[in-house]
């Protein structure tokens, strides 16, 4: 920090105080974790300077045996751990992996069969009566994506995002019963609606995706299916997902995340079958910027340590530590969406347990040291905004050695803030959906405790 700090104190400062903060608080956010000191150095080093557009053994750039060393050290991991036939591990983030991943089924699906209509090879040999014809059919596709407040995510069709921009876009959702995926109302909507690419996995469904059903479904539509395992990467990688719940093995082409439950750098990659390799292959400069070696780098030293016999305790771990605090919080009467999990995360109805908006909740928890966010919950009378949920997962805790002994305390002081959190007013007097009062007493007591575990 010294070296930094002669610079710019107050990035030094940030930082430190950063170090402090995830010292000091719990982090319950679901999509973060604690890399290693092995990750963080891989990714703190003079790779950064380097460019290597292309990808191994096929670059736009001279100079590249290094950064051709650690993506192709990074993708055989992924390959090995994943049981993939292909890993791409430069995307910069999740977003850019389903983008990637987008291009790719468009490229298979769409371009190509354009190309051999044309009996050309290039784009640039098609006439500009078939190029428009092609551009048209790549803005007339359809994507059908798990609805948002039933857990889905942004990139998953949604308008706010390209995804929903570029597809025409359908969603399915959960039974509100039971909470569950409902695999056959789903397939009435792709049998109605023959989107050319299906999209399972979630930022916030407490429970497995069943994705042998889920090629079933795609298979009968001539729908690729596609998963984005962002969330619970982790999981299948330390075998705690098998059999159904694993992706890998269904999906034509699967993206994730490497910095939430798998506990890699910030970053993204891909996985797919051999068809669709040539073309994910081509992300980069197709939709990507020049990758980022150091990244890649730690992607593959992440990728090593998930690969050894302790990632699958840790994996296991996270799940116990989610049940333990479904448990603690259930007792203590949280309502929590699908009545508990499958997974490593859970999702409390703060609404009807507690009387208060997500943002309320959430802001009362972050003032007792606690981390969470706030998210939908299905049909959420809230809104998107404001919503009546809080998200909270057990990768980052488990990675602090904390276990379900603990994940009771923890469930205790959650309960013990929102218990006490009332809604608060607006400046004018007025009924808010944001403010919240909560004793300064209790907030000091439980961040105390907070610091402590
Ligand atoms: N996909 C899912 C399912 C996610 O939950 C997220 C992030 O929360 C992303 C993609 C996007 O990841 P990133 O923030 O790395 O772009």
């Amino acid at each position: 920090l010294d070296v930094i700090r002669a610079v710019e104190p107050r990035v030094a400062d940030a930082i430190g105080q950063e170090i402090a903060d995830q010292r000091e608080m719990l982090k319950l956010i679901a999509s973060e974790n604690y890399a290693s000191p092995a990750t963080l150095l891989a990714m703190g080093n003079w790779f950064s300077d380097k460019y290597a557009e292309g990808t191994v053994g096929r670059r736009f750039y001279a100079g590249c045996r290094n950064v051709d060393t650690v993506e192709a050290l990074a993708a055989e991991h992924a390959r090995e751990l994943f049981g993939a036939r292909h890993a791409y591990v430069q995307p910069h983030s999740g977003i850019d992996a389903n983008l990637v991943a987008f291009w790719a089924v468009l490229a298979q699906r769409v371009e190509a069969p354009a190309l051999e209509l044309a009996g050309v090879r290039n784009v640039n040999d098609l006439s500009d009566a078939d190029w428009a014809e092609l551009r048209q059919a790549f803005g007339n596709q359809r994507m059908l994506g798990m609805s948002l407040d039933a857990g889905g995510h942004l990139t998953h069709g949604f308008r706010p995002n390209i995804s929903g921009k570029m597809f025409d876009q359908r969603s399915y959702g959960t039974d509100p019963q039971t909470g569950l995926v409902d695999y056959e109302a789903l397939r009435a909507t792709a049998r109605d609606f023959k989107p050319l690419i299906i999209v399972a996995g979630y930022s916030a469904y407490p429970r497995l995706v069943n994705f042998r059903i889920m090629r079933e479904i795609a298979d009968e539509v001539g729908a690729t299916l596609m998963v984005d395992m962002a969330h619970f990467a982790g999981l299948v990688a330390g075998k705690v997902l098998t059999g159904d719940f694993d992706p890998v093995p269904h999906a034509q082409i699967v993206t994730t995340t490497t910095h939430k439950s798998l506990r890699g750098p910030r970053g993204g990659m891909v996985l797919c079958d051999d068809s669709l390799a040539d073309q994910v292959d081509r992300g980069c400069p197709m939709v990507l910027g020049g990758p980022l070696p150091h990244v890649m780098a730690a992607k593959a030293v992440a990728l090593a340590e998930a690969r050894r016999p302790e990632f699958r305790d840790y994996a296991q771990s996270v799940v116990d530590n989610a049940r333990a605090l479904a448990e603690g919080l259930t007792r203590r009467g949280a309502t929590l969406v699908t009545g508990g999990t499958d997974n490593h995360l859970n999702l409390i109805d703060v609404a009807t347990s507690y009387e208060l908006t997500g943002r309320q909740a959430e802001n009362a928890l972050l003032d007792s040291g606690i981390v969470t966010n706030r998210n939908s919950i299905p049909s959420d009378p809230n809104g998107a905004w404001y919503t009546s949920g809080i998200r909270i997962g057990t990768p980052a805790l488990t990675t602090r050695g904390l276990g379900a002994a603990e994940m009771d305390e923890v469930a205790g002081l959650i309960d013990r803030v929102l218990t006490a959190a009332e809604a608060g007013t607006t400046s004018k007097g007025a009924p808010s959906k944001a403010q919240h009062v909560l004793d300064e007493k209790i907030s000091d007591e439980v961040s105390a405790r907070a610091s402590d575990l």
